[in-house]
């Protein structure tokens, strides 16, 4: 008897009008024609869409490139730089991946040929893909800040991404003298965790407080608003009145250059002399990005809202923090939200059938310090082509609280980050 060979898109018709994916049997047949998702990028938008993946159609061969072997959490670092965590707490491994049927390439994915569809890794291999998820994060823009460079990153920390730059920073500030000043800066919009800056802020203001009491910190700002602004401001006149000054665009608070001989930010009115400087420069979707095309001029990538396919370049679909993505903040939250609705969407573009038409949430909490939490929500939803907050759909914690409800939110904050690394790395 010969068994007819189907094609991927008949494999996956079958598949995606079954009433369950796990009610399907695979066959050595079906399983030769088994489509085929590379994903890139083992974070927070990468994992959840590998697993998101194998869940919703158990016969695909997901194959996940991811170039560390630990990922460290960004969410959370901040309390690590406060002194108030162990970053041991931010790391996770990929054991996982092999029980969930998914293939793990340690590697760094280094070209895409969307042609041919297949990827380049380091090692010199290639991965041949019917889909391609390239979920990446972000790069520094090492030409967006004069002065500032990777070397200049030694001195000058960014901790953007968690890791070692969390803890030299961290070390950095347990070894100023007590009187010292702290100079941070927060770049413009786009970038990664628009409330994180203030967060950052917020911790080393009470890790001053409470070690180092005859230090300050100055955060120097591109912006004049930003992320949860009332809650924060309310929160540090409350209780950082003496170790925190922001200063606003408008104000001169724009960082032209770096002076890191003489530790210093520059603006157009001052020179800020520093102990410390945690310097949050400009930043872009990551480089792999760039070489596959699917990055524009302003170093984002355009998706489109209800499959995160690439606007640029068909069968490859970004998610996270590289993306364009309307209303929707670069979270780790949004990333998660964004790689379940791409997972659902692949499987039904892969069977032939039109994508469904998402809602998508994001909440992001920030501590201000211990037992103390405010939270910005939203619910998103594509308004021609592009991600847009539902009216009346989210909103920030109450302005005028008691300390009650501010150390609930900061139990939730907690909560929120145990549950989505153990959904995502557990
Ligand atoms: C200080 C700080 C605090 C934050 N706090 C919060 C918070 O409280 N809540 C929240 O929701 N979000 C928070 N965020 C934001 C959150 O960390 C990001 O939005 C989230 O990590 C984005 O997920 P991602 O999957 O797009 O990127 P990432 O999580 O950065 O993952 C990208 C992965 O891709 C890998 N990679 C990159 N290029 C390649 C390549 N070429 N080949 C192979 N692998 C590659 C990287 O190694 C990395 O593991 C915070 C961020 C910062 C900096």
């Amino acid at each position: 008897m010969t068994r007819k060979r189907c094609s991927r898109r008949e494999f996956l018709a079958s598949a995606a009008s079954a009433v369950t994916a796990s009610a399907l049997l695979p066959t050595p047949a079906l399983a030769q024609s088994a489509p085929r998702v590379v994903v890139v990028g083992g974070g927070f938008a990468g994992a959840t869409a590998a697993r998101s993946l194998k869940k919703a159609e158990p016969r695909l061969a997901v194959t996940l490139v991811e170039a560390s072997r630990t990922f460290t959490a960004c969410p959370f670092s901040n309390l690590v730089i406060g002194g108030l965590r162990d970053l041991k707490a931010q790391q996770f491994g990929y054991e996982w991946a092999g029980a969930e049927g998914i293939q793990m390439a340690l590697a760094t994915a280094t070209g895409v040929d969307p042609q041919a569809r297949t990827v380049t890794l380091d090692s010199g291999s290639a991965l041949a893909y019917d889909r391609l998820v390239l979920a990446p994060g972000i790069d520094i823009r090492w030409d967006g800040l004069p002065g500032y460079d990777e070397a200049a990153a030694q001195k000058m920390p960014h901790a953007w991404k968690a890791g070692e730059q969390t803890l030299l920073l961290l070390r950095q500030l347990e070894a100023m003298e007590d009187g010292g000043v702290v100079v941070m800066s927060a770049p413009a919009n786009p970038f990664r965790c628009p409330p994180g800056p203030y967060e950052r802020a917020s911790l080393i203001a009470n890790y001053l407080k409470t070690r180092k009491p005859k230090s300050k910190l100055i955060v120097l700002d591109a912006k004049d608003a930003f992320s949860k602004q009332r809650l924060f401001q309310n929160a540090w006149s409350d209780l950082y009145p003496d170790h925190l000054e922001w200063v606003a665009l408008s104000k001169g608070g724009k960082v032209t250059s770096v002076d890191v001989a003489d530790m210093t930010l520059v603006t157009d009115f001052a020179r800020h002399k520093a102990a410390v400087a945690n310097v949050i420069p400009p930043q872009k979707a990551a480089r792999i990005t760039e070489l596959a095309g699917v990055a524009d001029a302003t170093g984002w990538c355009p998706i489109d809202a209800a499959t995160f396919e690439s606007r640029r370049v068909p069968n490859v679909h970004v998610l996270g923090d590289a993306t364009i993505a309307g209303g929707m903040p670069k979270s780790a939250f949004s990333a998660n939200a964004q790689a379940k609705v791409c997972a659902a969407a692949i499987v039904k573009l892969l069977a032939g059938q039109p994508p469904s038409q998402p809602k998508l949430i994001n909440t992001c909490y920030s501590v201000v310090a211990p037992n103390y939490g405010i939270t910005v929500a939203g619910v998103y939803q594509p308004v021609n082509g592009v991600l847009t907050e539902v009216q009346g759909s989210g909103g920030v914690s109450p302005i005028d609280a008691p300390r009650s409800v501010r150390a609930q939110e900061a139990l939730f904050a907690e909560g929120w980050f145990n549950t989505i690394t153990s959904e995502v790395f557990g």
